[in-house]
């Protein structure tokens, strides 16, 4: 699995998603990052597959076109 929950004293946990095939990690500084769904579409806007996870360096062109489908 590779989205991940950290656990900061005093705060909320938040989640950050890492590519499966470089480790790059995708995560969002502001409420996204604290639900799951949320960060994952997020992740997809920004070109990133999420099933398996893949940065926009390693995913297929299916989903960058997506991404840009979305954010058109
Ligand atoms: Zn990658």
């Amino acid at each position: 699995m590779t989205m991940r929950t950290y656990h900061i004293t005093g705060d909320l946990p938040y989640y950050v998603i890492s590519c499966g095939a470089c480790g790059d990690a995708f995560s969002c500084y502001d409420d996204s990052c604290y639900q799951r769904d949320t960060l994952a579409n997020r992740a997809v806007l920004a070109g990133w597959s999420v099933e398996p996870h893949r940065c926009p360096g390693c995913g297929t062109g299916t989903q960058r076109q997506l991404a840009a489908a979305y954010s058109a």
